[in-house]
């Protein structure tokens, strides 16, 4: 639709309230803006949404709490204290990893951990500390020096510090490569590769640089909000309505509106438009571009994406038990067939699997207001190719899969114990996110879909960004949350360059690249 709006106003519009559109919305209120969030769903925080059902409270999506630092930031942007506004515990053990010869858990900590890899390899102790001591440094220089860039074009890398410092980044090495210069066992390179494959591609197609996750997981730990981890997005929101950010939920985008030269606004599935100064869009990047603007505002095309790697879909299950699971940790990570076949499917031939890799989850080991009294509260998750089509049979095979795997490694049968479930998949994504092929988090993290090459964070139509996890710096929600605080940077300065200028001066200056003070 190639709409016009005369209507002016100095009103900035988000476009979804997942992480990503809650962090644009804040900054660019914080900074002075009028800022209306406009999200499709009746309940705000995208992905990580949650819901009720026979006493438990299940999270839809994400449920490692990872990156501390980046929480920690956000909240004090806004003079907020992450441990008032959450209850934080960090996990100890952090996960459990299920082998076929059982489980072995992995102790939150890297002396604890190399302990462990010490046992199942000689001097792998020693090597996973010179694997985490690059890893910092990739941790430190990519957050220091490259999440926060809004990746227009290589010219923002070219400062020779930061050539320099890319250099160490180890770019063009495989993380499959660098994983095997440190260890040889087949379970410490699981347990290495494991944070990577939710990164959404193969560890031989992905860069050393991610490597960076393994010192987020082991050094930094994996956390838990008390309540879920919907509980980010509570805070999140509460932060945000501080700033004056207005919600209006039930609100599908169904065009965004130019008046020749520039984004002017939206128009809403029950076709009432609302005129805007600029437009941040932090839906998916394939469906917004693709469906709310016209063609001559599109940058990219159908060919471009369909020539996209896009991350694995994922087939969850939402599971009430009633009675508990003492064996399983908060996170079980079932390691117990071999990934190369499953992974084939995901990467190679977009196909299902047989005998895949799957993820449970279990938060009422750690709280227990997500579960009624003796009660259990699971989640599954099998990484799926995208774009698979269903015939029907599969959610419920893949569902008696996992219950017999359970089974097999608990050595008692869960099944007579379900008093809930609900499955989520490919469909769901499309439905509820609109989500390209159905693909759980967006983009893999391969080189050539990494900075400057993941689709662009400025619009082609003036006054309109994307941020989100199709944007850099990518999928995850310190990530998302990231990417939200560089496009109202760009939006602030798309602004001011209107004459739009903030209400009232703060402590959140968009027109200077705010460099994060993360600590290693
Ligand atoms: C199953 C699963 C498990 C994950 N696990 C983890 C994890 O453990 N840890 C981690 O860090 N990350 C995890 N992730 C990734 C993380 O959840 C996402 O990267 C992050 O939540 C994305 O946030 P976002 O704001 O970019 O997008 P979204 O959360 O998708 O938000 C976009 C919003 O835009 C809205 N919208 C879309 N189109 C329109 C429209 N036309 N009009 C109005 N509104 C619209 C949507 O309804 C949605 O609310 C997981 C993701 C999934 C799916």
């Amino acid at each position: 639709m190639n709409a016009t709006s005369t209507s002016s106003t100095d009103e900035v519009l988000v476009l979804g309230a997942g992480f990503a559109g809650l962090a644009t919305a804040s900054y660019l209120a914080k900074a002075g803006h009028r800022v209306r969030v406009l999200e499709r769903h009746d309940t705000l925080g995208g992905r990580a949404r949650k819901f009720d059902a026979e006493g438990f409270t299940f999270d839809m999506g994400p449920s490692w709490y990872w990156m501390p630092d980046v929480f920690e930031r956000y909240f004090t942007d806004f003079g907020a204290d992450v441990n008032e506004e959450m209850n934080l515990v960090r996990l100890d053990p952090s996960y459990t990893v299920w082998f076929d010869d059982g489980p072995l858990e992995i102790p939150a900590g890297l002396d604890a951990l190399a302990e462990v890899f010490e046992r199942i390899e000689k001097g792998a102790g020693q090597k996973l500390q010179d694997f985490m001591a690059e890893a910092e440094v990739k941790y430190n220089i990519g957050m220091n020096k490259f999440v926060n860039k809004p990746a227009h074009n290589a010219l923002e890398f070219a400062e020779w510090q930061t050539v320099v410092d890319a250099t160490r980044l180890s770019l063009f090495t495989s993380f499959s490569a660098f994983a095997r210069k440190h260890f040889t066992h087949p379970k410490l390179l699981q347990i290495i590769e494991f944070p990577v494959l939710f990164l959404g591609a193969k560890p031989e197609d992905t860069p050393a640089l991610y490597s960076l996750m393994n010192y987020a997981d082991t050094c930094l730990g994996t956390w838990y909000p008390m309540g879920g981890m919907n509980e980010i997005v509570q805070a999140m929101v509460r932060v945000a309505e501080r700033q004056g950010v207005i919600f209006q939920t039930s609100s599908e985008v169904a065009a965004i509106l130019d008046d020749g030269d520039r984004a002017s606004g939206v128009v809403l599935n029950n076709g009432r438009r609302i005129a805007a100064a600029a437009v941040v869009a932090t839906g998916d990047y394939h469906h917004v571009e693709q469906t709310l603007l016209p063609p001559k505002w599109r940058r990219y095309d159908q060919k471009y994406w369909d020539k996209r790697t896009m991350s694995p879909s994922s087939l969850l299950y939402y599971v009430g038990l009633n009675t508990q699971v003492p064996e399983l940790q908060h996170h079980n990570l079932f390691f117990d067939t071999p990934f190369g076949p499953h992974a084939k499917t995901i990467y190679d031939t977009n196909s299902w699997p047989d005998d895949p890799l799957f993820y449970v989850s279990a938060p009422s080991r750690t709280d227990s207001s997500v579960a009624p009294k003796g009660c259990e509260n699971l989640f599954f998750l099998i990484p799926l190719a995208p774009g698979l089509k269903e015939d029907g049979t599969e959610r419920e095979r893949y569902f008696q899969e996992i219950l017999t795997r359970l089974e097999t490694h608990l050595g008692r049968d869960l099944r007579p114990h379900i008093v809930y479930t609900r499955s989520f998949a490919h469909k769901e994504f499309e439905e509820e996110y609109s989500s390209f092929k159905g693909n759980a988090y967006g983009l893999a993290n391969t080189l050539r879909q990494t900075a400057f090459w993941k689709p662009k964070m400025r619009s082609k139509l003036p006054g309109m960004h994307f941020a989100g996890q199709l944007t850099t710096p990518g999928p995850g929600v310190p990530p998302s949350l990231i990417s939200g605080e560089v496009a109202a940077r760009e939006t602030g300065r798309y602004l001011n360059r209107l004459g739009i200028m903030p209400r009232e001066a703060t402590s959140v200056d968009l027109s200077v690249e705010h460099e994060p003070s993360f600590q290693g």
